[in-house]
This record gives structure tokens, C-alpha cells and sequence, in this order.
């Protein structure tokens, strides 16, 4: 097992990796940006290093400064946690190259995934159900673009192949504005992610995030924790995620499960991992993989009882999976909130010092936060001041534990989406499950204030 570990990240992921380490007996060591000097992780930290200023280009995206700071510290691996530098296959292949262990899969698996394009065929490939589309990128001859688009079946989505973040997607009704769209897309994906390349997907109306959580580790076990219904989004942006999915059957789970344990065992994955899908009438539809922890993964956590932060590391160092699937239990229901620093109606950020902090606690509850009474919210990054999470026996005891939580916490000195929170956990048409990726941008609407 690894002595000492590089925590490349901040917020609520890089508290969570430093207590995995604890619980390990890894001494990890934090970085931080001169805006997160007071973080809680820091000040816990036997080790911490300043990589830079506020702008996260210049600290958390610096490659340099991360592997810089892993040689004076003498870690042995790095672990990326989500966003930042955690899906680059250059940064893992420059972890590798320096002599480090990243905390992740292969930089191939991480090149082939950030493509969509070549995820998509090697999912097909090995079996996983996509969504109906072009086979690969599109052509440059609008005559074949229409004849593709046909043979989907209108409305078609264009989609660019190196996207992420909900961005670089267009729905397309008519052909009338097809050739159009395709190439505003194109031009649009060239300047966001430096390739123009897009592809076309048949666009789902009403469908639900679904995503299947799997890990793996070097010598080709696999095995997939169940799933998250992750529908409820603004802006294509989660904000609860639950695990069971509501109304899903088992068997449809575990059929799309194993393709999802057996796309992984062909490509020699390793590490965490998540195959986001959409799910529409009783069918699954792959979307993307995300090759990284997940924001979400307490749910998974909480009704699996496995360890996936530690997981992560244990076979980042070699160690085989300490289970199989048969071993592995779905129990009851967990539901996560992300408490975000923003106005809850009309989601302006609102970073600030935070005056009072009080969580919630009792049976069943979970609160994953860097923020403490007297912290102050940096305005540089992503607004997520950390997560509630609840454990049921059953969903309606999940709603209700989490109905007490949000009504505990107390954050006072800057807006949150507390009071958002509370009204969707008592939100009929959310209380009875199932709801679909619009749902919440419709409820919004329909409550404008
Ligand atoms: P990103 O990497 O930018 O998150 P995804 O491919 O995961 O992009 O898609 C993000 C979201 O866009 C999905 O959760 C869904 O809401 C919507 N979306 C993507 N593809 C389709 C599709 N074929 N039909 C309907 N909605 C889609």
C-alpha cells in the first residue's frame, strides 16, 4: 500500500480523499490555491502545498506545480478527484512519466472515454445498448448528413465529440435546419474543445439519467455497484441523485450491469468508474463514461456499503477487488442533496463568509463539507459548498430523514439552494419517483418568483 498520497483537488472531494487516507494509514498530502489557504482539509493537513493563485488555470490546472509538489513531498500517487485535471489523459500520462502511480484508470481508457465518439464505438463494440445515431463522426456531404438524419428519425441531436459540461449540443427538428446546425456546432466544438469534430444521436423526449457506477481493478475484475437516478438537473447540472433508481426493475439493471462489467473487462479498465445512460421506456441508451469519481458517489456508498474513494486507491496499488459481484447487496434507499452557494430561485452564485454553519446529523445522515462556521466562499470556482446525503430502509423513510435534515442546517451569511431542497422533498410528483431530465427546469418555471 502507498505510504503517502498527492490530493489534487479542493472542496468537499479533497476532504473526502484525505479521510479514505486516514482510514487507510496514508499520510496524504493536500494542495491549495492562495483563495483556499483556510480550508478545512488544510488545516487538517500534515502536509499541504500553495500550487499557485486563485485562478484554477493557474493552480489546480497547473500540471507543473502538481507534479512539482508530489516530488518535494515524496508521494507516490496522485489522486485527481472529479473535475480539474481528473479526465485529462496528458496529466495522467505525465503522472505515469514522472514516476507517480495516478489514482485512476490507464491514459488510454481516459483518451478513448473523453472522446464520445470512440466511447461510443467501443461500447457498441462490446455490447453496452447506445443511443440510435451516426456511426462515428459525421460526414463533411450534407447530402449524407440528411440521409443519416432520416434514417435516425427526427428529432436528432448533434452533439460534439470532445463536449462535456452539457455543452456542445444541439436539438434539431426539421431537415430544413439541419446542415445549419451541424455547422454551428462544428465551429462552436472547434473553439471550445480545439475539435470540430461532431455526431448525430436520435433525441430522446422524455428520458431519465440513469448511470451505473462500476469498479475494477488490474487483473480484470469488474463488478458494477447498482445504480444513481440522477434526473433531477438544471442545465443538464445534477442536484439530487438518488440510488435505487425509482420503478426499475432489477433485471433490466443487471442485464445493462454485466455489458457495463463486461465493456470494462475488454478494455482493461481500472479504477472507478461511471456509464452514464438515458432510460426510456423500459430500455437504456449509453451516453458517456465518466472516468473518475463522481460527485454523487455517497448514494452508491450508502446502499452498497463499500468504500469507493478507498477502493479507488486500493487498486491503484496493485490490490485485487476485495469482492464480487455476488458479494455485493443493494440496501434500502439514499438520496443527496448538493448545497450549492447560490440564490435559490434565480441561481446567482453567492460566495461570501459564511456567519453560521450548523449541519444536520442523526440515524441514516451524512454530510460530506470543507465549510465551517467563519469559512469564506471563494468566488474562483464551482459553487458546491458540500452534500447531504440520507439512508432509508426505504425511499418514503430516505425523503423523510432528508426532509428533517434540510430542516436542521442552518448557513447563514451567503444564499444556498436549502430552500429549494425542501420544497422538492415535498414536491408530489417527486415524492412518487420517476421523474424525468425536464422535470426540474419545468417545476422551476412553473414556480417563478
Ligand atoms: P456532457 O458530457 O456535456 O455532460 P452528455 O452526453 O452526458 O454530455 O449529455 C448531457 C445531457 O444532455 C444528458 O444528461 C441529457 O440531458 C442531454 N442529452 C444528451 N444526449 C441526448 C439525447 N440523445 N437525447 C436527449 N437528451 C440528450
Amino acid at each position: 500500500m502507498f505510504k503517502k498520497i498527492l490530493v489534487a483537488n479542493r472542496g468537499e472531494i479533497a476532504l473526502r480523499i484525505q479521510r479514505a487516507c486516514r482510514e487507510l494509514g496514508i499520510k496524504a498530502v493536500m494542495v491549495y490555491s492562495e483563495a483556499d489557504r483556510e480550508a478545512k482539509y488544510v488545516k487538517l493537513a500534515e502536509e499541504a502545498v500553495c500550487i499557485g493563485p486563485a485562478p484554477s488555470g493557474l493552480s489546480y490546472l497547473n500540471m507543473l506545480a502538481i507534479i512539482s509538489a508530489a516530488e518535494v513531498t515524496d508521494a507516490e500517487a496522485i489522486h485527481p478527484g472529479y473535475g480539474f485535471l481528473s479526465e485529462n489523459a496528458d496529466f495522467a500520462e505525465r503522472v505515469e512519466r514522472s514516476g507517480f502511480q495516478f489514482i485512476g484508470p490507464t491514459p488510454e481508457s481516459i483518451r478513448i472515454m473523453g472522446d464520445k465518439v470512440s466511447a461510443k464505438q467501443a461500447m457498441i463494440k462490446a455490447g453496452v445498448p447506445c443511443v440510435p445515431g451516426s456511426e462515428g463522426e459525421l460526414p463533411d456531404d450534407p447530402v449524407q448528413i440528411k440521409r443519416i438524419a432520416k434514417s435516425v428519425g427526427y428529432p436528432v441531436i448533434i452533439k460534439a465529440a470532445g463536449g462535456g459540461g452539457g455543452r456542445g449540443m444541439r436539438v434539431v427538428h426539421t431537415e430544413a435546419a439541419l446542415i445549419n446546425a451541424v455547422a454551428m456546432t462544428k465551429n462552436e466544438a472547434g473553439i471550445a474543445f480545439g475539435n470540430q469534430a461532431v455526431y448525430m444521436e436520435k433525441f430522446l423526449q422524455n428520458p431519465r439519467h440513469v448511470e451505473i457506477q462500476i469498479l475494477a481493478d488490474k487483473y480484470k475484475n469488474a463488478v458494477y455497484l447498482g445504480e444513481r437516478d440522477c434526473s433531477m438537473q438544471r442545465r443538464h447540472q445534477k442536484i439530487i441523485e438518488e440510488a435505487p433508481a425509482p420503478g426499475i426493475p432489477r433485471k433490466i439493471i443487471d442485464r445493462v450491469g454485466d455489458r457495463c462489467v463486461a465493456a470494462c473487462k475488454k478494455i482493461g479498465y481500472r479504477g472507478a468508474g461511471t456509464f452514464e445512460f438515458l432510460y426510456e421506456d423500459g430500455e437504456f441508451y449509453f451516453i458517456e463514461m465518466n472516468t473518475r469519481v463522481q460527485v454523487e458517489h455517497p448514494v452508491t456508498e450508502m446502499t452498497t456499503g463499500i468504500d469507493i474513494v478507498k477502493t479507488q486507491i486500493m487498486v491503484a496499488a496493485g490490490e485485487r477487488l476485495p469482492f464480487t459481484q455476488r458479494q455485493i447487496q443493494i440496501r434500502g434507499h439514499a438520496i443527496e442533496c448538493r448545497l450549492n452557494a447560490e440564490d435559490s430561485y434565480k441561481f446567482i452564485p453567492s460566495p461570501g463568509r459564511i456567519t453560521m454553519w450548523h449541519p444536520p446529523g442523526g440515524p441514516g445522515v451524512r454530510v460530506d463539507s470543507h465549510v465551517y462556521t467563519n469559512y469564506f466562499v471563494p468566488p474562483n470556482y464551482d459553487s458546491m459548498i458540500g452534500k447531504i446525503i440520507v439512508h432509508g430502509d426505504t425511499r418514503e423513510q430516505a425523503l423523510a430523514r432528508m426532509r428533517t435534515a434540510l430542516g436542521e442546517t442552518v448557513v447563514e451569511g451567503i444564499n444556498t439552494n436549502i430552500a429549494l431542497h425542501r420544497e422538492l422533498m415535498i414536491d408530489a410528483k417527486f415524492m412518487s419517483g420517476g421523474t424525468n431530465i425536464h422535470y426540474l427546469e419545468g417545476w422551476l418555471a412553473d414556480h417563478a418568483r
